[in-house]
């Protein structure tokens, strides 16, 4: 099964306690395809400008995304700069220049239309919009913001969520769209704004899905050396997505291994700058990591749950 994921490509100013870095290959919709294509087909919807790089090109192409979407038009990329807290805890937008992004406007391949499974990766919510309007074969629809656009763009914003199945957001982005501080409470008010699945993203401590059958908790992977966490949501969204479809159907069991699958190549992405450590991580190296958090996580068989309670 095929992904059709439009968001972001950027170039990234990254400050934080490792360290400067300038001009890091990112963008929401770039992690997101990479980490997607580890276990299914990606079609990448977005634009960039006249100063994206070949190699960058290349780098997609070799993972197997379809770039027939990414179109190349006259101007500057996609531009972005934050600084992380020394815990690397919470970080700082310093600047978003949208760029080539202020006047795009896609028209989608038959292809691509007919593509099942999409994700809206962290965009100006109108163009996400646009996107899964054009999308006449979807099946199953997942979107990503951040506080700019839930600031910025609210109304747009609350159109396209009428639209999706499944929201993923962060904790503190989560509290902002909803106005409600506790999580649970924060869930239940984005579900009546359309999203029956809403995954929220705790960084270093995973993410807790809700769901109509019930809610899932999953860990981090406890990563020794985080390095930098950008980029690790859109990679958990995209690890998400990319397993639904690979499993081709959505069921609460799909839901967990899909959530396991994004937190474990969240792991990865944090490991180094960019998209350094996500471009070179195996398939066995994913396996492993995933096998180990199983076994983080299991506390208990069934009897022995009997058996207590
Ligand atoms: P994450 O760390 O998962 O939130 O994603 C960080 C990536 O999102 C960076 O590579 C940025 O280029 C991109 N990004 C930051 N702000 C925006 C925005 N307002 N719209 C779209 N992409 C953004």
């Amino acid at each position: 099964m095929t992904v059709l994921i439009v968001g972001s490509v950027a170039f990234d100013d990254l400050d934080g306690p490792h360290g400067k870095r300038t001009d890091v290959l990112g963008g929401s919709a770039t992690y997101a395809s990479v980490a997607a294509s580890f276990f299914s087909r990606v079609a990448l919807v977005a634009v960039v400008g006249e100063d994206f790089p070949e190699s960058a090109m290349s780098m997609l192409a070799g993972k197997g995304v379809d770039l027939v979407g990414l179109e190349r038009v006259p101007g500057r990329t996609f531009r972005w700069s934050g600084r992380y807290s020394d815990d690397l805890a919470s970080r700082t937008t310093l600047d978003t220049q949208l760029n080539v992004f202020e006047s795009f406007r896609p028209a989608l391949s038959d292809s691509h239309r007919a593509t099942p499974y999409v994700m809206l990766g962290n965009i100006h919510p109108t163009l996400q919009r646009d996107v899964v309007s054009q999308c006449e074969g979807r099946r199953f629809v997942i979107a990503d913001t951040m506080n700019f656009w839930i600031e910025g763009q609210n109304a747009a914003l609350r159109e396209t969520l009428r639209h999706i199945d499944a929201l993923v957001i962060n904790e503190e982005e989560a509290r902002m769209l909803s106005g409600a501080h506790n999580i649970v409470r924060a869930a239940e008010a984005i579900r009546a704004m359309g999203p029956r699945i809403v995954a929220i993203k705790r960084g270093e401590y995973g993410a807790i899905v809700f769901e109509p059958d019930g809610v899932f908790v999953a860990p981090a992977y406890p990563v020794r050396d985080v390095v930098d966490p950008t980029g690790a949501g859109d990679t958990f969204a995209g690890g998400f997505l990319g397993y639904l479809a690979h499993a081709s159907e959505v069921t609460p069991a799909t839901l967990r291994h899909a959530v396991v699958v994004g937190t474990t190549l969240a792991s990865f992405c944090v490991e180094d700058f960019g998209l350094d450590r996500l471009v070179r991580v195996t398939r066995s190296e994913i396996a492993a990591r995933y096998r180990e958090l199983a076994r983080i996580v299991h506390f208990a068989t069934e009897d022995e749950v009997a058996r207590f309670a």
